[in-house]
């Protein structure tokens, strides 16, 4: 049972943590290569080591009509649809069908005819539902500060930091979540004035917890970790999908566009061809290849008969999770420097080699907790 202090930043770039007076000067730092997809998946190679393809799920939302919020108004939504056709209407009308439908999770952007066909398949890391051990479950002596509730979002990465100086007195392995950044990204974007602003407190609050760590634990092990970068958002993307490949079902295919991402599962082979010619001509998409499914762990049919990433910089306007775009976005491909996210490390050597890809870095994080 090593001493280590674990801090995770939620969507810390590399290429800005490498400029930070602290960070910038870790022992050990490297930018490491996030998997497709957003925070369910992340974490789950981060803080379990478990691609899509291990874990059983890609993205929040997978197609399974009989666990959805719609299941039981199936044959009432298509109707329901129709009369609540303005975007308030059935926005309203959505939110009152699914109440108490998974309250730990945001409520999509799903339209009222498709509610009866998708469902919550990915779960946050530390939920009791996750389906394999993580390195939260494996190893109970680790404390993990809780952050929920604790203040307003956008002030809990201070009122956690001041927490977890308090802690290390009782604690000598403790995780410590920053997750403020990642809002004030979206919100107001990368290099705006605010975002600059909390990467230089953030940079002050690691820098004091360290010191704290040191002083209590010299021989420990400190890590700093994020799950991916971010970057500015120049447009949107219509998808008019269903103009050109007809309307979209069970019985014909579906789509959902995770503002960055969009799957595709066919249910109609004759529309495979179709699909294929309007994925391939949508000209800021970039199609996987099995190739890079297989790369990613992403070969389980039910995350889709096609995943599409978009150019950096764009997002799908509206979205099946959001209607609007954010001033910021991340879940562009992985090879892409501004999704990279930060590994450093002070302490005693580790056995192995600088993580490159997320799931490289859990091993790391185990074997420190458990020498
Ligand atoms: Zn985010």
């Amino acid at each position: 049972m090593a001493d280590t202090l674990i801090i995770f930043i939620d969507s810390l770039r590399y290429d800005q943590a490498a400029e930070m007076d602290f960070l910038g000067r870790m022992p050990e730092r490297c930018p490491v290569r996030p998997g497709f997809g957003y925070s369910v998946n992340i974490h789950a190679e981060l803080f379990a080591g478990y691609r899509p393809d291990e874990v059983g799920y890609f993205c929040e939302w997978m197609v399974n009509p009989k666990e959805s919020p719609g299941h039981r108004w199936c044959r009432l939504l298509p109707l329901l649809d129709v009369i609540f056709r303005p975007y308030v209407l059935n926005r309203g009308l959505q939110r009152l069908l699914t109440r108490g439908y998974r309250p730990d999770h945001i409520m999509p952007n799903i339209p009222l005819r498709h509610l009866d066909k998708f469902a919550v398949a990915g779960e946050h890391i530390l939920s009791s539902r996750f389906p394999r051990p993580t390195l939260f479950s494996e190893h109970p002596g680790l404390q993990v500060l809780p952050y929920r509730g604790i203040a307003p979002k956008g002030s809990r990465d201070e009122a956690v930091s001041r927490r977890a100086l308090a802690a290390l007195a009782e604690h000598s392995q403790l995780f410590v979540p920053l997750p403020d950044l990642d809002g004030i990204g979206h919100n107001h974007g990368v290099g705006s004035w605010e975002h600059e602003e909390h990467l230089a407190r953030l940079d002050r609050w690691v820098a004091e917890l360290a010191r704290e760590f040191r002083h209590r634990y010299p021989a420990g092990h400190l890590f700093v970790v994020s799950d991916h970068g971010m970057v500015n958002v120049k447009g949107g993307i219509r998808l008019d999908i269903e103009e050109c490949c007809g309307r979209s079902g069970l019985h014909s295919y579906l789509c959902f566009s995770d503002a960055t991402l969009l799957r595709v599962w066919v249910y109609d082979e004759a529309l495979r061809q179709p699909l294929t010619e309007f994925l391939s001509s949508l000209s800021r998409g970039h199609l996987l290849a099995s190739e890079e499914r297989r790369h990613y762990g992403l070969t389980n049919p039910a995350f889709g008969d096609f995943i599409m990433v978009l150019e950096e910089g764009y997002c799908f306007e509206p979205s099946t999770f959001a209607r609007h775009i954010p001033k910021a976005m991340h879940g562009y491909h992985p090879r892409l420097p501004s999704q990279w996210g930060i590994f450093a490390h002070d302490g005693p050597p580790l056995d192995g080699s600088s993580p490159q890809e997320m799931v490289q870095v859990y091993p790391l994080l185990r074997d420190a907790l458990r020498e």
